[in-house]
This record gives structure tokens, C-alpha cells and sequence, in this order.
């Protein structure tokens, strides 16, 4: 596979580009593996790429049922942050932007990471107490964060509302610095990439439809393309885990599945150098500026169940809403393209990466709205889980069981509603 190099791509330039070689192989599935890894999303690509990478192990399989990248991983709004507080949690996240912070140089491929800052508004003086403790929080353990007052936001952001009587008037913001945005679909095909390098299968259009096991573990994958097995099997496949999980004849999972849905406006001139988020009273909203200009933001999941990758009018009109009252410039700028992505939103708002009733099976779900960020750290972790058949004690308590021990990770206090986790 051609390297990308700045001596490369002078060559090519000077050989009309026939020097480079395919991204990755093609490669029809094998009847045995070591490890498969069922969902080619940033999760199920990155995972693999660690377990060779870290643990040489390289004979496994990603099985995708449709492109890699085709799922949530290249329909979300690509916001990387670590501003999270509770333990396990907070480490979790760090070491994510830790990694993003190396990633394109790691993978060989320009995965677009740009810290270009998040920021948190917050509205009232109480919110100023609740961005103080996440302030403190973060700076304390080793990660960065800022309190911009409500002047600092004027000279920086010029273009909020900062009206006084404005439907959510702005008095400051959380803000970190090392946050930002990178290219989604760079990310899979870099992971991509840089797994198939090392010798994993990555198997494309190849849909597991059945599980057949015994009282211990999975015994074959019944897949569009043929029976597989394999040593080892995980799951990472974001909206579709309580399908799978139901192949298996494992029952229910403490996951429901939900339509998010992302907005895209035609490409403008430089208007936000930053990444904006709020939430308030109801209301949740965030947006960048893609490099290509176009304005790019969502806000809350549509709140029915569903499994369908298309969302529904009222929450255009809520993300509408919301972005005419934090950006009134907006209204004359044209919306070009919304979609959505199910999501499996959980019980308390955090993740899974556990093992799971069966001795060979580990799962890795519940991603919430904040599963891009995570990819490298999940990846990360959820390789160690399946090399060395036990958790990391970071994500120790990531696991299925944490309910019933009354163990929740809920970075939000909202209960056990999951859709009230954004
Ligand atoms: C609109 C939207 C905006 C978002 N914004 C952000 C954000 O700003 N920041 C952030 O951190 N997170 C965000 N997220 C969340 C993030 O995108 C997800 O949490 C993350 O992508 C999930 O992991 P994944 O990439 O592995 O999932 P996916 O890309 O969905 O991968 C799962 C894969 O499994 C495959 N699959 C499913 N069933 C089968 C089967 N039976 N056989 C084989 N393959 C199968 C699917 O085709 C899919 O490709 C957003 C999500 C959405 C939908």
C-alpha cells in the first residue's frame, strides 16, 4: 500500500496519480477467524485496528452489512470534546481526544482533526455554578478548560445573540480549547486503512442474519455471504445492537433506539471558527462550519422509537427554532440537506464495553449522541477487553450489570429516561 508522503504525492503529481494503490483488499470472507468484529462503523474499524496494532492479533473480520461508514459514523456532526466528569467517564473521554490528537499521524491519513474550541453557553447564574464544577473537575484532572464571560463571547463569536431579551440570553461559556471537529468519513476509511494494512479481513455487503449458539457461546454467524466462525465475536453496531442482541436470544438490552438527525446549509464565507453548543430549559442545540462552508447542526433526537434512518418535521422545526435564537443570521441562509441516524440511547446516558452472558461474545453500545468521539478511545479499550478477556479498569464499570448494583454513570442526573441523554 502507497504511503502517504509529501514525496509521494510530488511523484504522482508528476506521474498523472497512477502510483497509488487501493485503500484496502476486497477480500471474500473466510469460513474461520479468530475475532469477528460484526459493524464496520468507527467502533468495529478502530477495534480491529488495535487488536493488531497492540496485540498482533490479525486474523479477524469485520463483517458490514452495507459500506463501511454507511451508519452513524458518516451521518453525525463529528463534535470531539472531553468535557466529561464522572470517573471512568472522564478518563475515558481524555484518552480519546488524547488519541485524536495523534490520529492522522497514526493512521497515515489526514482524519481533519481542527481544535477549534467548544463552547458550552450557559444562560443563568445557577448555570455558571454547574460549568464552575465541570471546570474545576476537568482542570484538576489533567485535561483543559476555560470560563469565557459573556465579553469574551462578544469579542470571540460575534455573531450570537446577545440581546438581552433574547429567548436565551447569553451570559458566558465553558470552553475547551483542545476540542473540536474532524472529517467523519476520513476517520473509517483511515482506521480502514491502516486495519487492512495489518492483515484484518474487512468484509463489505455482508449482513449477519442469523446466531446460532449453545448455552455458553456463539458456535456461528449466518451471514448474506456465508456461515462464519469464530474464537471470538463483538458486537459494535451502534442503532442495531438490540437486533443482534435478539439474534443471539439474549433478550432485552437497558438500550432504546432513536432517530437523530443532522442539518447541513449551503457552504457561506467564514462565519464560526468554533464548535457551539447549548442546552437549556428544553432546548439543545450545536454547530460548526464545515471547511467546505456549509453550516453544520442538530439538536435533540426525534423521541419515538424507531429503527428507520429518517427523522421527523417537528424536530426540524425545534433545531429551527433554536438556531434562529442563538444565530439570527441564519434565517436567510438556505438549508441544503438533513438526514438522521439511529442511535442507541441508554438508560443512564453512558456507554458498554463488557462482556456479556455468552463466554465469546463482548459488547460494545450505547453510544448515545457521543459515539464519535469516543471511536478511538472505544477502540482502544474495547480491543484490550477481547485480547485479555477482562476490562480496563477505566471501563470497568461500563458494563450491563452496573444497574442492578446501582452503579449509574448519568453525566446528566436525568434518570433512567434514555431519551433524555443527549
Ligand atoms: C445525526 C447524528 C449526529 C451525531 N453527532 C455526534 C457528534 O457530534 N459527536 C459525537 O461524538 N457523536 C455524534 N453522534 C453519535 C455517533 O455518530 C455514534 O455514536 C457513533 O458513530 C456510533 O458508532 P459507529 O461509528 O461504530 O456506528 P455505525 O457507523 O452506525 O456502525 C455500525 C455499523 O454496523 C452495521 N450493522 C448493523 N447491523 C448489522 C448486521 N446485522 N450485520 C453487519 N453489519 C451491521 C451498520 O451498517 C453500521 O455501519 C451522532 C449521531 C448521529 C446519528
Amino acid at each position: 500500500m502507497t504511503r502517504f508522503s509529501a514525496w509521494n504525492v510530488i511523484k504522482n503529481g508528476f506521474t498523472g496519480q497512477s502510483g497509488w494503490s487501493r485503500q484496502w483488499r476486497d477480500p471474500e470472507p473466510k469460513s474461520h477467524y479468530d475475532i469477528v468484529i460484526v459493524g464496520g462503523g468507527l467502533h468495529g474499524l478502530a477495534t480491529a485496528y488495535y487488536l493488531a496494532k497492540n496485540f498482533k492479533l490479525t486474523n479477524i473480520a469485520v463483517l458490514e452489512k452495507g459500506w463501511i461508514g454507511g451508519g452513524n459514523a458518516g451521518r453525525n456532526t463529528t463534535i470531539i470534546r472531553s468535557n466529561y466528569m464522572l470517573k471512568g467517564n472522564r478518563e475515558f473521554y481524555e484518552k480519546s481526544l488524547k488519541l485524536w490528537e495523534n490520529l492522522s499521524h497514526e493512521l497515515n491519513y489526514n482524519v481533519m482533526f481542527s481544535q477549534r474550541s467548544h463552547i458550552g453557553l450557559y444562560h443563568t447564574a445557577n448555570a455558571l455554578d454547574a460549568a464552575s464544577r465541570r471546570y474545576n473537575i476537568m482542570r484538576q484532572t489533567g485535561s483543559d478548560a476555560e470560563i469565557w464571560s459573556r465579553s469574551d463571547l462578544e469579542k470571540k463569536i460575534p455573531h450570537l445573540n446577545y440581546a438581552h431579551d433574547a429567548r436565551f440570553p447569553i451570559h458566558g461559556a465553558l470552553v475547551q480549547k483542545r476540542a473540536g471537529t474532524a472529517r467523519h468519513d476520513a476517520v473509517a476509511w483511515g482506521y480502514a486503512r491502516a486495519a487492512d494494512k495489518l492483515g484484518v479481513d474487512i468484509i463489505q455487503q455482508c449482513e449477519v442474519i442469523g446466531i446460532k449458539r449453545n448455552a455458553r457461546k456463539i458456535t456461528q454467524i449466518e451471514t448474506s455471504r456465508g456461515s462464519i466462525q469464530a474464537d471470538k465475536i463483538a458486537f459494535a453496531v451502534a442503532g442495531n445492537t438490540s437486533r443482534l442482541w435478539q439474534m443471539a436470544e439474549l433478550g432485552n438490552l437497558p438500550i432504546e433506539s432513536h432517530n437523530l438527525q443532522a442539518f447541513v446549509t449551503e457552504p457561506i464565507k467564514p462565519l464560526l471558527d468554533q464548535v457551539v453548543v447549548f442546552g437549556v430549559a428544553g432546548a439543545h442545540f450545536y454547530i460548526s462550519q464545515s471547511d467546505k462552508g456549509g453550516m453544520v447542526f442538530g439538536g435533540d433526537i426525534d423521541w419515538y422509537k424507531s429503527y428507520a434512518q429518517r427523522g421527523n418535521l417537528p424536530i426540524v422545526q425545534d433545531v429551527a427554532e433554536c438556531a434562529l435564537s442563538v444565530m439570527p443570521c441564519l434565517g436567510r441562509v438556505k438549508l441544503l440537506r438533513h438526514w438522521s441516524g439511529v442511535v442507541d440511547m441508554s438508560m443512564d446516558g453512558s456507554f458498554f464495553i463488557c462482556k456479556t452472558p455468552l463466554d465469546n461474545l463482548y459488547l460494545n453500545a450505547g453510544w448515545n449522541y457521543g459515539g464519535f468521539k469516543a471511536s478511538p478511545a472505544s477502540g482502544w479499550y474495547f480491543a484490550d477487553l477481547i485480547a485479555n478477556d477482562r476490562p480496563d479498569e477505566i471501563i470497568k464499570n461500563h458494563d450491563l450489570d452496573r444497574f442492578r448494583r446501582g452503579h449509574h454513570i448519568d453525566e446528566r442526573g436525568a434518570g433512567a429516561d434514555p431519551k433524555l441523554h443527549g
